[in-house]
């Protein structure tokens, strides 16, 4: 993977270039505090944990929670050697399949999961 160009593809997402929705939205806000170490994990990694490329959220449940079955980040580069890893019992894998990408460069998508987060919204 090339982390050097992954980290300045991160760099030029703008805040307008996210999803919009509530759940992507709710996702941006609370992940980063709730899983401080996966977030860490994916910066050495050159990813913003906060700039995903998708996430599959579930509903809202009555106490105040939102599961994602997952969410997905784009890496620059060829996967190499990149095995599962779990970081605070989250794993992260290469993902096998995901919504179509406008990259050019040579790149490569991995998911994180499960995610449980709060329901701020
Ligand atoms: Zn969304």
């Amino acid at each position: 993977m090339d982390i050097k160009k992954t980290k300045v593809f991160y760099k030029q997402i703008k805040s307008d270039d996210l999803c919009n929705c509530t759940y992507c939205k709710n996702y941006i806000r609370e992940i980063k505090s709730t899983y401080p170490k996966v977030s860490e994990y994916l910066s050495r990694l050159g990813v913003d944990i906060e700039k995903p490329f998708e996430t599959m959220p579930l509903e809202p449940d009555k106490s105040g929670y939102i599961e994602y079955i997952c969410s997905q980040y784009i890496v620059c580069g060829t996967p190499d050697d990149f095995m599962k890893v779990m970081v605070d019992s989250i794993s992260v894998d290469i993902a096998k399949s995901y919504p179509a990408t406008t990259i050019e460069e040579v790149h490569f998508v991995i998911e994180v999961y499960p995610i449980r987060l709060k329901w701020v919204m």
